[in-house]
């Protein structure tokens, strides 16, 4: 059986990847990774189905028993990709989607080299900034923090496959869910198609 296609999502704070990816699984069949972090739970975040909240010596510990694929600090908390859940589901043909920072993303692309990375920004900056001030989650300190972190991620943007822009959220939706649809297409069929021609033409040319 083929192997579920990992796709990374990451994006400046604010940039919509929660509300895309949820969109997206409500219309499409793909597993979310659920992290770990030391962060406080926010409002409304549900254990086990936004993040599951660790203290930072539990967390340490994961990280010692190499139960992570990747883990990275951001602004101050630990935040982590729990391994067995998502080699599970990669083995058993279903496409996983990790929401991660930067860092986080180029240690998946080392170990998963057939990893999607994919960027998500909003059109432009004052909208990024309208958008963290809007949801009013953040301190005032905290938002100033995470637009310091994006000045920072920008230089890194080009580092991943695609840039996908949130202006409307419908399009950003298909448009995900279309790169992850090509990427399938690309993996299965077309080496599929490869091997067959080759076991074909190389019979028709020894006949
Ligand atoms: P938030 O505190 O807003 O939920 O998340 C802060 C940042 O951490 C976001 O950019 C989010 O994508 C990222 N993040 C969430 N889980 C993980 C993870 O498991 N690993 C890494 N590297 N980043 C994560």
């Amino acid at each position: 059986m083929k192997k579920g296609i990992l796709t990374v999502v990451s994006g400046f704070s604010g940039a919509g990847k929660g509300t895309i990816i949820k969109e997206l699984r409500k219309k499409y069949n793909y597993q979310l990774s659920i992290s770990a972090t030391t962060r406080q739970p926010r409002k409304g975040d549900v254990e086990g189905v936004d993040y599951f909240f660790k203290t930072r010596d539990e967390f340490e510990k994961m990280i010692e028993k190499n139960e992570l694929i990747e883990w990275a600090e951001y602004v101050g908390n630990y935040y982590g990709t729990p391994k067995e859940y998502v080699e599970k589901q990669l083995e058993a043909g279903n496409d996983v989607l990790l929401e991660i920072e930067m860092q986080g993303g180029m240690l998946v692309k080392e170990q998963y080299p057939d990893a999607l990375l994919l960027f998500v920004t909003p059109p432009n900056a004052e909208i990024l900034k309208d958008r963290l001030t809007g949801r009013g989650t953040e301190t005032a300190e905290e938002i100033t923090r995470r637009l310091n972190r994006a000045a920072e991620e920008v230089e890194y943007m080009d580092k991943y496959d695609y840039i996908l822009v949130n202006d409307s959220l419908d399009d950003a939706v298909e448009n995900l869910h279309n790169l992850i649809q090509t990427r399938h297409y690309k993996t299965t069929h077309c080496e599929d198609l490869i091997e067959s021609m080759r076991q074909q033409l190389n019979t028709l040319v020894s006949k």
